[in-house]
């Protein structure tokens, strides 16, 4: 079966500034370490990846610690204009998921929806967090994650011209693991972890697979 990614947000209980937005992708500590639980089970069906995105504390306080202690992997996609807030991770803690080997990623600067920039404001999200965050891990940073998953066929380009390797959307669905657009499944908070299993476990259904195609040509042409 093809590879799947489950996309995480925040875990816990979100602070009360979280943006209403925001608050339905925040999931319980026990759906997290069921999931994680059932992940290597899970595994001998289909190779799946991890990603969170925003930079949550919750990254590092909660996630890296139940991951790092089952051997997992994990991409984290940062939001530079929220390192050293309240409740998000500082630069410091950035450098600490790199050093346990966890990947870091763009997730922009701050949080647009960047079918909507012009090319100017675009160079600015995916340069300017790209700098930032090479900065301090001083090293390249390679791949980004679409903030809201919302792309077109101008955000696609700017991408490839910043120079990254490698985006991670919300599309969902199986992926390629060496395309450049690799889709990924947002757990969310009103998800039981048999919702979970169902998601990442089901048979391809071919009528969906087709939509979805559409939907992300669609996204790739205009
Ligand atoms: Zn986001």
């Amino acid at each position: 079966m093809r590879p799947r990614t489950l996309n995480f947000h925040g875990i816990g209980t979100p602070a009360p500034a979280v943006d209403p937005g925001e608050r339905p992708y925040w999931i319980d500590i026990d759906l997290f370490a069921d999931v994680i639980e059932n992940f290597p089970d899970w595994s001998h069906h289909r190779p799946l990846y991890i990603t969170f995105d925003d930079g949550n504390l919750s990254d590092l306080e909660i996630a890296a610690p139940i991951l790092a202690a089952r051997g997992l992997s994990a991409r984290f996609f940062v939001l530079t204009g929220r390192l050293e807030m309240p409740n998000y991770l500082s630069a410091k803690d950035v450098i600490e998921l790199h050093k346990m080997g966890f990947s870091i990623g763009s997730h922009g600067h701050s949080h647009v929806d960047w079918s909507t920039l012009s090319p100017n404001g675009l160079v600015e999200e995916l340069c300017q967090s790209r700098t930032r965050l090479s900065d301090i891990l001083n090293c390249q940073i390679a791949e980004a994650a679409i903030p809201f998953g919302n792309y077109n066929r101008t955000v696609l380009r700017a991408l490839k011209a910043a120079g990254y390797t490698t985006v991670w959307t919300s599309d969902g669905g199986g992926m390629d693991p060496n395309a450049f657009l690799r889709p990924r499944t947002s757990i969310k908070g009103d998800m039981s972890i048999e919702t979970v299993r169902q998601i990442l476990l089901s048979k391809p259904n071919p009528a969906r697979e087709l939509r979805r195609a559409i939907a992300k040509t669609r996204k790739r042409i205009f």
